[in-house]
């Protein structure tokens, strides 16, 4: 990605993060956006906020679907708010990956397992408990420290060739390399997966979770998209990243988590002993037919995206025309898209809130939002409670069931806007 002079005219012209080709086709173009990530202390409120394009392109060669980068991952992750563990559905969903995996690969006492991105430990704690040897690799360093203090043990460090190098010189190379929700947030896409081949034993196994491309078109669910997120994959996609670099994908499975993602399984290319699966030769015809190959299949979507915007602040005006009041549940990243994408502040949604005490306190970036502790919806019944985090809208509508005490509804706003009383 850079910028290139052509005679008196400066032309931006950014390059496909995996094979280098120069990006033409536009995927989605919302705007101007600051990092999501980046909640507000009070004090910071009166303060210049950096806003950065949220383009997305599709490359015309492997359809990779990718933002530029404009922020280094050293800015975005080395503090970062997000901590894994407080979503209950999530945990569960590790704690059933850790016995799925431990079960079909026999892992022991002997193995070595890796978690790249870490995180807190949320995941890395069950093959803790099962007494198997893991070292997660985390760059956040206020993360790491909680996975530490959990039993954890964890290196703060961005993932590549050259930790995976090190590693593999100490004797760390690993029976089974995790990496959940990484690959997106990875700007050296071809670095980190080589770094993964290295790291990998002979007969190992990679697992990487990430959401599913045909999920985000078929859900409209472009809230998902934002700058710590720079690529966004397709089997077909991820399956030539990992070609390129001796990578077979071998098995895959679709997991209802975060909107519909996928689950790859990696190994050696000359490693006979795991065979394709019949799974993963039907998902790569289903995504042919869709039209993941196509460059018609990306066109579509960003009309899809403004009639979502439309849709989403006629219920708001509409409400706040008849003096009912609205408040949010949740302040995660995709909530910030979808917020500053459709220019929602505090004159339609009141607050927000959310069960993170890091966020407490502090205000939605761009939209000046604040956001409380869960209390706050008692404390004011709203008529409306916008639900952010709409992967997870099962479980907040049941956790704040109370607000149908005062006739409070809930309102869900992707894939389109949807109102439960
Ligand atoms: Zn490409």
């Amino acid at each position: 990605m850079y910028k290139a002079t052509t005679g008196n005219k400066v032309t931006h012209q950014p390059h496909c993060r995996f094979c280098g080709t120069a990006l033409h086709q536009t995927f989605v173009d919302l705007g101007m956006s600051p990092l999501c990530e980046s909640y507000l202390g009070a004090e910071k409120i009166n303060e210049m906020e950096p806003f950065y394009p949220l383009h997305v392109y599709v490359c015309d060669q492997c359809f990779l679907v990718q933002l530029e980068e404009f922020v280094s991952p050293e800015h975005i992750f080395t503090e970062y708010a997000y901590f894994s563990s407080y979503a209950d559905s999530w945990l569960s969903h590790c704690r059933r990956y850790t016995d799925m995996i431990v079960d079909r690969f026999h892992y022991g006492k002997e193995s070595f397992v890796v978690e790249l991105a870490s995180n807190d430990g949320y995941l890395l704690q069950y093959f803790v408990e099962k007494q198997i040897p893991t070292l997660g690799v985390e760059p956040a360093a206020n993360v790491a420290k909680v996975a530490v203090e959990k039993g954890v043990p964890t290196l703060v460090e961005f993932f590549g060739t050259d930790c995976a190098r090190r590693m593999a010189a100490n004797g760390q190379q690993a029976d089974l390399i995790i990496g959940n929700n990484v690959l997106a947030q990875v700007t050296d896409l071809n670095d980190f997966v080589a770094g993964m081949k290295l790291l990998l034993k002979p007969t190992g196994v990679i697992t990487i979770e990430f959401p599913h491309l045909s999920r985000l078109v078929e859900g409209n669910q472009f809230d998902t998209i934002y700058h710590e997120h720079f690529s966004y994959f397709s089997f077909i996609t991820a399956e030539r990243i990992f070609a390129a670099h001796g990578l077979t994908l071998f098995d895959v499975e679709e997991l209802p988590t975060h909107g519909g993602s996928l689950r790859i399984y990696g190994r050696h290319c000359d490693d006979q002993t795991k065979p394709v699966s019949d799974r993963a030769i039907a998902l790569r015809t289903l995504e042919e037919e869709e039209g993941i190959t196509d460059s018609a299949y990306y066109t579509a979507f960003a009309e899809q995206v403004k009639e979502t915007k439309r849709k989403l602040l006629n219920f708001l005006i509409e409400a706040r025309g008849q003096g009912k009041t609205v408040a949010g549940y949740g302040a995660p990243g995709k909530g910030n898209t979808l917020l500053n994408y459709c220019g929602v502040r505090t004159d339609f949604l009141d607050y927000t809130v959310d069960r993170n005490p890091y966020k407490q306190g502090k205000f939605l970036p761009g939209t000046h939002i604040p956001i409380f502790a869960p209390e706050k919806i008692q404390e004011t019944q709203p008529d409306y409670v916008l639900i952010l985090p709409w992967n997870f809208k099962d479980e907040i509508m049941a956790q704040v069931s109370h607000i149908r005490g005062w006739g409070g509804k809930f309102v869900v706003p992707i894939p389109e806007v949807t109102i439960y009383s």
